[in-house]
């Protein structure tokens, strides 16, 4: 049985119950893991409060090697923990190899980041005056993970978050927390005790409790709109700060002007990635009406040719959906758009030839409209809805009619289309001609119901940083407006 990460070292948990962490590929069980509950969340917290005062006033020079050794021990431990996320969610390895990878480098960037500096000096408003703006971690930091980059989405959080000088416990999702118990093995260890604790379990039961204990100061959460409310809810409760990074419902709009080659190609890897079970999915697709029918015949080609498979095996481009319940929303979103008259051009089905694993094939449909939730909410599979439009400005409407606004995409030469939809898109990220690419110097987060708060780039540092404005009179010299009051030196209006 796996134990948990608390204050430096494995523990069960209080409880004694376990839960099971299933491979999507062949339904087999990996692992059993401790059902964590909340003595266990405030067993972490009390670790990372303990922890803190060490922490946060550690010189800059030494988190940061710390940190780059975070970083190392991931590049060491490649192959076996982009393999532990393949068994436990599912995304090819060759994903999950470039997720490491990703961690890693997150980790290079967030040590430097960090030791640049803590604040800024202000002119002061008298003479013999110092004023500055300092900035401070806040304490303790839960930090809430799905399970679709289950390292990469922990690292946009616990690397800004301990290089702020903050102290973090970590709750992956139920579905992944094999390779975040790993990392706390292989890759943490080497921290102080109590900087990163890791506790696994339910949402309501593990997760939860983290939210509300008294001394966790901040909440960065990643997952569904409808766990994000919940969240907010509780966090606002304890007047507690949060970072929320939610659903999305990304529109990809392809103009006439491009090489429809390309554009399909990178329109069939936005749409179908980890199985579209990627929070910046394209999820729909608006065409211009000039090319629409080539776009859409070459996309369904390209999908067809897509190859499902073993995904820790070469050779394969898309592996199995995370869960049963994740295939059956997916099913029953194409089912519903089928009866409202949408058309499906391939996929809609389970693949044959598997006789385990939540495998589905990438579906491409046509006849969609607005009305339809497959257009306005978010899927989180293998689905591409295309539709025509006759512009770019009926693109960038249509793009606007949702209550999302994480990532957009552009297809265009023409840099008319790129300004008239770059300043009009709601969105937090704006893709041109290369969709879903990430940058750790740039900030990430969503508008709208996507969320607030951006994790990665300076942005991503602040937002695990209070700030406090001190004022410093260096003369100890009393004041000509202090008590008593004498109007002869007040200030003339007239
Ligand atoms: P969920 O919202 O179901 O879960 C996210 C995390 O929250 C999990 O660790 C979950 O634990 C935990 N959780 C569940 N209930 C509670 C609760 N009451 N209190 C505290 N924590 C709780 O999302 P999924 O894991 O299903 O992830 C998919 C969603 O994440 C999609 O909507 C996707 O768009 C979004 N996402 C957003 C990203 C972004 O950057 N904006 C990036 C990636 C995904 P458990 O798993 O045990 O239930």
């Amino acid at each position: 049985m796996k134990k948990m990460w608390i204050g430096g070292e494995f523990v069960g948990s209080h409880s004694e119950k376990t839960f099971r962490v299933v491979n999507p590929a062949t339904e087999e069980i990996l692992a059993e893991v401790p059902r964590g509950d909340r003595n266990d969340a405030a067993d972490a917290v009390e670790a990372a409060a303990g922890a803190f005062e060490e922490w946060r006033f550690m010189p800059g020079v030494e988190r940061a090697d710390l940190l780059h050794h975070v970083a190392a021990a991931c590049r060491h431990h490649r192959t076996e923990l982009a393999r532990l996320m393949t068994q436990e969610g599912g995304k090819p390895l060759i994903e999950n190899l470039d997720e490491v990878e990703w961690v890693a480098a997150c980790f290079d960037f967030y040590a430097q980041v960090g030791r640049d500096q803590k604040g800024r000096v202000i002119p002061p408003v008298q003479r013999d005056q110092f004023n500055f703006v300092v900035k401070e971690p806040y304490g303790v930091v839960a930090c809430i993970v799905p399970w679709n980059y289950p390292l990469l989405l922990m690292a946009w959080k616990v690397a800004p978050a301990l290089a702020a000088g903050n102290c973090v416990v970590i709750k992956p999702s139920e579905y992944t927390p094999l390779s975040t118990l790993r990392m706390a093995e292989c890759a943490f260890s080497h921290l102080p005790s109590g900087v990163v604790n890791v506790v696994t379990g339910y949402g309501v039961e593990a997760g939860e409790p983290l939210t509300t204990h008294p001394k966790t100061d901040l909440i960065a959460f990643t997952g569904s709109l409808a766990t994000g409310k919940k969240v907010a809810g509780l966090a606002a409760l304890g007047m507690k700060k949060i970072n929320l990074e939610l659903g999305g419902n990304d529109p990809f709009i392809v103009c006439d002007d491009v090489d429809l080659d390309v554009a399909v190609r990178g329109a069939v890897w936005a749409a179908f990635l980890n199985m579209g079970q990627v929070c910046t999915s394209a999820e729909r697709f608006y065409v211009f009406e000039s090319v629409a029918d080539t776009f859409i015949q070459k996309f369904v080609e390209r999908t067809r040719a897509l190859r499902i498979g073993d995904p820790l095996g070469p050779d394969v481009d898309l592996g199995p959906m995370i869960a049963e319940f994740q295939r059956k929303k997916v099913e029953d979103k194409i089912e519903e758009g089928r009866r409202a008259g949408a058309k499906v051009l391939c996929g809609g089905q389970r693949p044959p030839g598997f006789a385990k694993g939540f495998y589905y094939e990438p579906t491409v449909l046509t006849s969609v409209d607005h009305t339809m939730p497959l257009m306005k909410e978010e899927t989180f599979g293998p689905v591409a809805p295309i539709m025509v439009v006759k512009g770019i400005e009926e693109a960038c409407r249509l793009a606007n009619d949702s209550i999302y606004g994480l990532g957009a995409n552009l297809y265009t030469t023409s840099l008319e289309h790129v300004f008239y939809a770059m300043e009009r898109v709601k969105a937090g990220t704006f893709w041109i001609n290369d969709p879903l690419t990430d940058n750790d110097a740039g900030p990430f987060g969503g508008m709208r119901a996507s969320g607030f708060g951006r994790e990665l780039g300076s942005e991503g540092l602040e937002a695990f940083r209070d700030t406090k404005h001190v004022h410093l009179d260096y003369k100890l010299s009393s004041k000509p407006y202090w008590f008593p009051y004498d109007w002869s030196k007040a200030r003339k209006t007239e």
